[in-house]
């Protein structure tokens, strides 16, 4: 596998998948520009070197058609103004043999989303999985996927892989397209690299103590997650949405509070688990409870266990910060995935600031930090604090599945594993 830094692109060109799948408002205007900016550190050495870029990504999801509203020609001047160059766009990313001929060292020539075409993902469409020609459809598009990996890999001498957020998912530009390049002409980006490292401070360099802090709406999408952990973490916080099963599942009353009714026995189950293996599981005690879900509810604090009919924990309560910041701020490992609370409302960001907080003080305290997935991400910003933690990833799913301990295919497919 080559390394991006020792390579030099002069004279080259690389085609680079990025994750510029950036949130646009009804106008088509970028809110959040974070994805663009993350790929630039790779994007300017290819260009300094005297490479010629062609970039791809997708955007939203198609299905496999194509779908103007999610055309990358709306980022085109976006990126041409990170870029401080002007940016080619190619209308049909399977159309592009031309303008990836002609690019000249110093050019940069954006593909159309990549995800117009189902060969992307590689997973049939317009049939049902339960299809006794299911299957079959299946291996066709396999087939077709390695095809439309083979023409991208065509426009371009060298392939570089910089888009974290996808890489947990085999597709033909995240991985397929791997196989049609020499080991010593296919890199990871600075983005990925850097994202690599940070995992693998959590997995395989841990100070201690390690603190992980799990919040978000449901225990049932962290389960994985929570497990892998389980065998890694001194201290395991559960915040968030999740509290609320926990609390039903010791017995207590909910009111309206999100709550997972069918995963009580696996709610139980975690607090076992973690009593066996020595890990002290935090969990909250109190919570803001409001009459409605609003940031203009009425509210009050109240014990997880009894929450009035009619009222819903919206945010963690003084009580449970208090324990949260306990474990957090003398940690010297720290993950944090999913706020503490509806934090979308302004007037329910307390337990959530608090804990983003305590990083940032255990931070400055010689800790290692790492926030990731998406909401915790948004979190961190709003509270103008990502500049404070060690690591923010842009990876939600690819995270989460590399914390988990999964080899991530994108990744994988570089390093020839
Ligand atoms: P996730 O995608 O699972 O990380 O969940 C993030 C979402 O969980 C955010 O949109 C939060 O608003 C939501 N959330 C956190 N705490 C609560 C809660 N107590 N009740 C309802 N939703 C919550």
């Amino acid at each position: 596998m080559a390394k991006i830094e020792d390579f030099n692109f002069n004279g080259k060109k690389a085609i680079v998948r990025v994750d510029f799948n950036v949130p646009l408002d009804e106008n088509g205007n970028i809110t959040d520009d974070t994805r663009i900016r993350g790929a630039l550190p790779t994007l300017k050495k290819i260009l300094d070197d005297g490479g010629a870029l062609i970039l791809m990504s997708h955007m939203g999801k198609p299905k496999g058609k194509v779908n103007p509203k999610l055309s990358l020609s709306q980022i085109r001047e976006a990126v041409a103004k990170a870029l401080g160059r002007d940016v080619k766009f190619a209308p049909d990313c399977m159309g592009a043999q031309e303008a990836a001929k002609d690019l000249k060292p110093g050019e940069v020539l954006l593909l159309e989303n990549l995800r117009f075409y189902p060969e992307e993902e590689g997973k049939p469409v317009g049939i049902d999985k339960n299809d006794p020609a299911y299957e079959a459809a299946k291996k066709e598009m396999k087939e077709r996927q390695k095809e439309f990996a083979k023409t991208l890999a065509s426009y371009a001498d060298v392939y570089v892989n910089d888009a974290f957020g996808t890489a947990h998912r085999r597709h033909a530009s995240t991985a397929v397209i791997a196989d049609y390049f020499d080991q010593q002409d296919k890199m990871l980006g600075f983005l990925m690299e850097k994202e690599v490292k940070a995992v693998d401070n959590i997995l395989k360099d841990i100070k201690r103590p390690f603190t992980a802090i799990m919040g978000g709406s449901k225990v049932s999408t962290k389960i994985g997650i929570i497990e892998n952990l389980m065998d890694k973490v001194d201290n395991l916080i559960l915040c968030g949405g999740m509290t609320y099963t926990f609390a039903k599942a010791m017995g207590g009353n909910v009111g309206n509070s999100i709550c997972e009714s069918d995963k009580l026995d696996l709610a139980l189950d975690i607090m076992k688990k973690a009593k066996e293996k020595g890990v002290n599981l935090v969990l909250g005690t109190d919570c803001v409870a409001a009459d409605a879900f609003s940031n203009d509810a009425n509210t009050q604090i109240c014990s997880v266990l009894n929450i009035p009919e009619g009222w819903e924990g919206l945010d963690a309560g003084p009580e449970s910060i208090k324990a949260f910041r306990e474990v957090i701020v003398p940690a010297k490992t720290i993950l944090w995935n999913g706020p503490a609370g509806v934090f979308e409302f302004d007037n329910f960001t307390t337990g959530s600031k608090a804990i983003a907080e305590a990083i940032v003080e255990a931070t400055k305290d010689g800790a290692f930090s790492l926030v990731g997935g998406g909401d915790s991400v948004a979190c961190v910003n709003k509270f103008g604090l990502a500049d404070s933690v060690s690591y923010v990833s842009t990876g939600g799913g690819a995270l989460l599945e590399a914390i988990e301990g999964k080899t991530l295919p994108g990744v994988a497919a570089i390093e020839g594993k």
